[in-house]
């Protein structure tokens, strides 16, 4: 008997062919294994019990990078032949395959980076066919060396030998290397030997800026009060959390409360920022006033080389404010003011992305920035787009999306679209998709915001555009997420986007399926006194409701909202809790997105179950929340989750009012990454009867935004 079998995915350099030649020699099969453009194919002959086992194998045991997609069999004629081998790659073709996300160095090459006898003892890039850099060297396809950043790198004789070797470990890893041939590692100033002069650098309290997979990081010891000060002061960033590295979940465990999806979380070989609750602080300056700490665990080999030594270190990208993370060499200039000094090396980062970072919410990971680690896996759409796509995203945390049949290929995090830097990752990066999953989109979704520098890149294109709106995008996002194609009750809470009703749109309640929606109620709108900057200033939002309910309110804003001069109508969730804080006295002004929300968050008393009350008609009036808020006496934490817990009554008396038009209720936006918000609104929801979908593969933030555009255009039939 003999089949030729196909195999698609992620199945190239991720030591496919090496792991059906040794099925092959363990059932006995003869025939040959290859890879093409379309993925891998397999042709095998034997008894058919030989087969059999052999296809069954094939699918069942699959290499730890690989992702199967489909695979094929079908029978065809024998033909006798003797032995099974590994065909060279045809030439040519249209690419159709995939490209892995970097990986986290595997067991094997730990044991080997810490094996005196090995000969890549203590080596910085020991990986193999199972580990290591991908997406961020690759330049082009198909996936082969001389398309990498290691084109540079000629292999040595032993490492040559083990790249051509079926049996081998390494057998085509693209990226392998040995102290003989490979990149090698660079202190500056002073040189020494590069881990021990980092090591001795952390140690006295400076900051070193360490060259990681997808871009520089900014390091300092994570117990260094003075260093961990002065790297928020260098970097301008006044409030938002540091991540930290730890050596390993032992470590994890003194700082945080790991449960078992977070363990789980920490040690995939995505390896993204976990927040967790945090139990002991380090330096005060790791993460100021916040209840949650980001935790990783080494990912490169540089990593558990340093980590060996160091104990805790805060790493962050580096970069100078909001521009994007700095991943060149000649860019680390721009570095100047910040680093004291750098740990760099000579193997070149071609893409760069920042760190995944998931949150656990009740036992299940979620993601909020998809990035390093998971990009440029596809995201599956529920049906196959009729032809190529390409969302462009939102303004904040941009994301775009190509996309072809059922591979919605979401970016790695791009950041915020508000400098000609990031502008510039936008466009490059749309670019490199284009080619590397030969994609070439003919119809583009963008948001309604015509100042979205993403949506005038999409107007400036010559191709069919589609317009969705910011909320319709959040809910198609959840919907395609869960693989939900009826229409459901969609609520996006979230900060702000472009209504076509000519307000800011922002708690709604919509009608959604991936083909349209209808807007069935929303949160009050109210006047943001400033427009932008009362999304900087919480307190303009809690005099413009305070002067809402009839009370005496600041005079100016009183004034200026009156004279509807720059103050635009909101229905935004995002800005009802930035009153809430205000009030609360949490905080008055903003230094990142959200923060207000944030503190917000961590005040309330997670034992509180009163909730406030607010009346629903046409509209919910979230107004109602802040005169309960500004009436109770009780303690601060108290008063939190009170309106915490009427934000959830609101939403799901609302769902429970709407209920004849579904029974299946969506929550996306910004609004949700507050845990305590998303966790008692979905237990409202169910009590009430609700079926709820959450996000699970794309950010319930704005990351998402281009995976919904893509699902919203793949329904058109246009
Ligand atoms: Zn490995
Ligand atoms: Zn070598
Ligand atoms: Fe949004």
């Amino acid at each position: 008997m003999r089949v030729a079998v196909r195999v698609t995915g992620v199945v190239q350099g991720v030591g496919f062919r090496p792991f059906v030649h040794q099925l092959a020699r363990r059932f006995g099969v003869c025939g040959f294994v290859g890879n093409d453009v379309h993925g891998v194919f397999v042709e095998a002959e034997g008894t058919p019990a030989q087969v059999e086992a052999f296809v069954g194998a094939l699918q069942t045991e699959v290499p730890p990078l690989a992702v199967v997609g489909h695979v094929d069999v079908r029978e065809i004629p024998p033909v006798g032949d003797a032995g099974f081998v590994i065909v060279a790659s045809p030439v040519g073709g249209v690419a159709d395959t995939l490209i892995s996300a970097d990986s986290a160095t595997c067991d094997d090459c730990l044991r080997e980076l810490r094996d005196p006898a090995d000969r890549r003892f203590r080596y910085p890039f020991v990986n193999c066919t199972n580990c290591g850099p991908r997406f961020t060297i690759v330049r082009g396809v198909p996936y082969d060396r001389p398309l990498t950043t290691m084109a540079g790198f000629a292999m040595c004789g032993e490492c040559k030998r083990e790249y051509e070797d079926p049996g081998d470990r390494r057998f085509h890893a693209q990226p392998v290397c040995c102290p003989a041939c490979g990149p090698t590692l660079r202190f500056e100033p002073g040189g020494g030997e590069p881990i021990q002069a980092t090591v001795a650098a952390l140690r006295e309290g400076k900051i070193v800026a360490i060259k990681g997979l997808g871009g520089y990081h900014l390091a300092v010891g994570a117990r260094h009060e003075e260093a961990a000060k002065s790297l928020r002061t260098r970097k301008h960033r006044e409030d938002k959390p540091f991540a930290v590295m730890v050596a390993d979940l032992r470590q994890a465990r003194e700082l945080a409360e790991v449960s078992e999806a977070a363990e789980e979380a920490l040690s995939s070989r995505r390896r993204p920022i976990v927040l967790l609750p945090k139990k002991i602080d380090l330096a005060d300056a790791v993460a100021p006033g916040n209840r949650r700490i980001g935790l990783m665990l080494p990912y490169t080999p540089v990593h558990h080389l340093l980590l060996e030594h160091t104990g805790p270190i805060v790493l962050t990208s580096a970069n100078v404010s909001d521009e994007p993370i700095v991943h060149r060499d000649e860019d680390l200039g721009r570095l100047k003011d910040i680093a004291d000094a750098h740990l760099t090396h000579d193997r070149p980062i071609h893409v760069r992305t920042d760190d995944s970072v998931v949150r656990i919410v009740g036992t299940k990971p979620q993601l909020q920035r998809r990035s390093r680690g998971y990009a440029p896996e596809p995201v599956t759409l529920p049906r196959p787009a009729r032809q190529h796509l390409l969302g462009c995203g939102a303004e904040l945390k941009n994301t775009f999306c190509l996309a072809k049949g059922r591979h919605a290929f979401v970016s790695h995090h791009i950041g915020d679209l508000e400098n000609y830097e990031t502008l510039k990752a936008f466009t490059e990066g749309i670019e490199h998709f284009k080619h590397l999953f030969d994609v070439d989109p003919v119809l583009v979704a963008h948001d309604l915001h015509p100042e979205y520098l993403s949506t005038k890149y999409a107007l400036d294109l010559d191709v069919d555009l589609l317009g969705v709106q910011h909320h319709h995008a959040h809910i198609a996002a959840c919907l395609a997420d869960n693989d939900h194609q009826d229409p459901v009750l969609g609520v996006a809470f979230d900060g702000t986007g472009f209504g076509p009703d000519g307000t800011v749109w922002g708690g709604e309640f919509l009608l959604a399926d991936l083909t349209g929606y209808r807007r069935l109620s929303h949160l009050k709108a109210v006047r943001m006194p400033g427009g932008v900057m009362a999304i900087k200033q919480p307190w303009r939002m809690a005099a413009s409701y305070v002067d809402e309910l009839g009370r005496p309110a600041r005079e100016d804003i009183v004034k200026l909202k009156r004279s509807g001069l720059n103050s635009p109508l909101t229905s935004s969730a995002g800005r009802l809790f930035d009153a809430a804080a205000a009030v609360l006295g949490v905080r008055d002004t903003i230094t990142y997105e959200g923060q207000a929300a944030i503190e917000l968050e961590q005040l309330a008393d997670p034992t509180e179950t009163t909730a406030y009350r607010a009346r629903i008609d046409d509209v919910v009036h979230g107004e109602d929340l802040i005169a309960a808020l500004l009436d109770d006496p009780s303690t601060a934490e108290k008063r939190a989750a009170r309106f915490h817990n009427g934000v959830a009554d609101a939403i799901a008396r609302t769902c429970d009012r709407l209920r004849d038009h579904s029974d299946t209720v969506a929550l996306s936006g910004g609004v949700f990454q507050n845990v305590l918000l998303l966790d008692r609104t979905v237990d409202a929801l169910e009590q009430d009867g609700f079926r709820v979908l959450t996000h699970r593969n794309v950010p319930t933030n704005d990351g998402g935004i281009s995976f919904g555009q893509v699902a919203v255009a793949s329904r058109t039939t246009r």
